[in-house]
């Protein structure tokens, strides 16, 4: 198991006052964490529509954390002073962006300006999450920043694909016209605990369905390939990025690229399921292959995943065993 010793914990120079929005989804509440580690103050929005509060319930009461449930397609008043807005609002699973079409382009585009606006307004900092998917079914291989994607304006992503691709153009205007300081980083597959188990993403759907004894779904005959982030490892690329001034974007992903029955088989290694495999259609306009060239992250930020595929899926699949013990012992009281 490979773990090396660059994860560091790097102390605030002062506390910031750090805006989240999306905070209460599986990426959000794990950054918030880190946030409230590092010394920092947390104002948490979140208007719930994919992301849960039980991500949050352990920071209630916590006394420099505060939640605010808030639909950022409506701009956001505060009253205090911020040094940072953070952009991690949007649906980002396939079935969750397709069961939220509309939701998801007003996120990306009426919320990316608010945001805009309040970071403006505070002479905060703006930071975007963006995503992998912007290459859409790319042309270079692994993806490299400049690679300006191979996407369908109008397939069954586009919701998604073009809403991030505008949120990128949108932070870029604010930054080039008005001098804002804004980080654009484009995420690649992440999991970890705390995804929700019917995000339809492979890792959440292999672990339930190993877990339950049910077939695991394999699209296409499982060769198309996939890399994995830990979400420790996102959360780490993140706060190193917050240090450095640099608009981006940025790739964070983790470049180890392994086959969707590779994937599979190591699920049901880890978990001792005997569920077999089922193989169905791949989904239209569905990636191919996406891994991520890293170099400009490892270059500005001294930064690499560390997190192995064997440890970090071990760790959500206890999770989930811990959640579905939760989740029984909640319908047996
Ligand atoms: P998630 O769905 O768990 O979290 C997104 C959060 O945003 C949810 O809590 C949701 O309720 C909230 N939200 C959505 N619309 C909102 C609105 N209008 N107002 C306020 N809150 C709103 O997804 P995630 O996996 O945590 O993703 C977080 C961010 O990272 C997203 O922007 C996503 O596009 C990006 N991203 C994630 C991945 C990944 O692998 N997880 C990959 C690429 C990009």
């Amino acid at each position: 198991m490979v773990r090396t010793t660059n994860v560091l914990s790097l102390p605030a120079e002062r506390p910031l006052s750090i805006l989240v929005v999306g905070a209460a989804g599986f990426v959000g509440s794990h950054l918030v964490d880190r946030l409230l580690d590092d010394g920092h103050r947390v104002i948490a929005v979140d208007n719930l529509i994919t992301g849960r509060r039980e991500n949050i319930a352990h920071l209630q009461g916590h006394a420099r954390f505060r939640f605010i449930e808030h639909d950022i397609i409506q701009p956001l008043a505060l009253d205090e002073g911020l040094d940072w807005v953070m952009h991690l609002a949007s649906p980002a699973s396939p079935p969750k962006y397709q069961h939220w079409p509309i939701e998801t382009l007003e996120v990306n585009s009426f919320g990316t300006h608010h945001l805009l606006d309040l970071a403006r307004e505070k002479h905060a900092k703006f930071f975007l999450a963006s995503t992998s998917e912007v290459y859409g079914d790319p042309l270079q291989h692994p993806q490299k920043e400049e690679h300006w994607g191979n996407c369908n304006p109008n397939g069954p992503r586009s919701m998604y694909d073009e809403g991030k691709r505008y949120a990128e153009a949108a932070a870029m205007a604010y930054h080039r016209h008005y001098g804002l300081p804004v980080r654009i980083i484009r995420i690649f597959n992440t999991y970890g605990p705390r995804m929700d188990p019917h995000d339809g993403r492979i890792v959440t759907n292999f672990i339930r369905q190993a877990l339950a004894g049910e077939p695991l779904s394999v699209f296409g005959d499982g060769a198309q390939t996939r890399s994995l982030q830990y979400v420790s490892d996102l959360v780490e690329g993140i706060v190193r990025y917050m240090k450095v001034d640099h608009p981006g974007p940025v790739n964070l992903g983790n470049p180890v690229e392994r086959t969707v029955k590779e994937i599979a088989e190591m699920i049901l290694r880890l978990t001792g399921s005997a569920s077999p495999l089922s193989f169905h259609p791949l989904p239209e306009n569905d990636p191919k292959r996406r891994r991520p060239d890293i170099s400009l992250a490892q270059e500005l930020l001294d930064w690499t995943p560390t997190v192995s595929a064997e440890e970090g899926l071990a760790r959500t699949i206890e999770a989930a065993r811990h959640d579905q013990g939760l989740l029984q012992g909640a319908r047996r009281s």
